[in-house]
């Protein structure tokens, strides 16, 4: 018996300089760096997380720098953005501090009764911030007040080539259709091309948990997209055991979806799936989660390795680039 899907686990994304993703992502989000670790698939290469103090399911947001890769091209069908909370009246204070550090926003605008700002960050990946209520406890150690940091993830935004088949597997997941908006034509303010020029219909999905729980299917006239440099790759929503993350295999393949066998990612197991509207899921455990090798004092201060590269560690640490820190180094 499959259950429910409480909600988002984690967000992935491509972007170029590891030196400036930290910078951004802890330096200016002031999200906590809470894992240091490499690509499984390519050893040579960091797969960096953020999230909250605790580094829970639903406040993370992971990133594969690959500087040499091509840059992203926003299109079909594709994770458009990642939106995270933040406490109701606090954007005025992120305008301001966005500002300060030359990132340029737009918003605030209003979207389901919910203010947010939009903007990029150094790898042109799109990021939202979404005023609501969550009880998400926030990285208080960091670039952020207390009372404006961010609370992990709100929701994502996807694209997709058919939103009728995007909105079925979200049915399957467990997630409800919540309302439905006109957009406008407009660039969202960040003069990309993609954004521009047709009207979009919005509608929410949500699934049952207490936070990061929303995913919005957008549904507007756009060319295919190309992964790369400032991608949202794919989301990652929580599911409940390795038991039944078996169960939803035989189900995505008995749909004949694209679908990925169960993988030990070490912090979680997960599988990867390309439902029909084309967009990627990944179905992620709670459990072990981002502790199992880490106390959560020192979360993210030093490269860890699954067991299976620890025989590699000499060579690892010689090729990735060093990373300084902000609060850190
Ligand atoms: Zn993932």
């Amino acid at each position: 018996m499959l259950t429910d899907s409480p909600g988002i686990h984690h967000v992935t994304a491509i972007v170029g300089d590891p030196q400036a993703n930290v910078e951004f992502h802890v330096g200016v989000l002031g999200l906590r760096l809470v894992k240091r670790t490499v690509n499984y698939e390519n050893m040579l290469a960091y797969h960096l997380y953020y999230g909250n103090r605790t580094a829970e399911p639903g406040t993370v947001l992971t990133c594969f720098p690959y500087p040499n890769d091509v840059p992203a091209r926003l299109g079909k069908p594709q994770w458009e953005s990642v939106g995270f909370a933040v406490p109701p009246g606090s954007l005025d204070f992120w305008a301001e501090h966005l500002d300060d550090h030359d990132v340029e926003c737009s918003g605030p605008v209003e979207r389901f009764d919910e203010r947010l700002l939009r903007f990029t960050d150094p790898a042109d990946t799109r990021i939202e911030l979404v005023e609501t209520d969550s009880p998400v406890d926030p990285w208080t150690d960091g670039a952020v007040p207390a009372d404006h940091a961010i609370r992990g993830v709100h929701g994502v935004t996807a694209l997709s080539a058919n939103p009728y088949a995007t909105a079925g597997m979200l049915d399957t997941l467990g997630f409800d259709m919540v309302g439905e908006e006109h957009e406008p034509a407009d660039d969202g303010g960040d003069g990309d091309a993609a954004d521009a020029g047709s009207d979009a219909t919005r509608v929410r999905y949500r699934a049952d948990g207490d936070h990061a729980t929303v995913v919005d299917v957008l549904d507007r006239p756009a060319d295919y997209g190309r992964e790369g440099i400032g991608t949202v790759q794919h989301v990652a929503v929580r599911v409940e055991s390795v038991d039944e993350l078996y169960e939803w295999h035989s189900l995505f393949r008995e749909r004949d979806f694209d679908v990925s066998r169960v993988r030990d990612r070490n912090y979680f197991h997960s599988l990867y799936v390309r439902e029909p509207g084309g967009v990627l899921f990944e179905l992620a455990t709670e459990t072990p989660g981002l502790t199992v090798d880490e106390d959560i004092e020192t979360l993210g201060e030093s490269l860890v390795l699954p067991d299976w590269f620890e025989e590699d560690r000499e060579l690892i640490e010689s090729q990735l680039p060093p990373l300084s820190v902000p609060g850190l180094d």
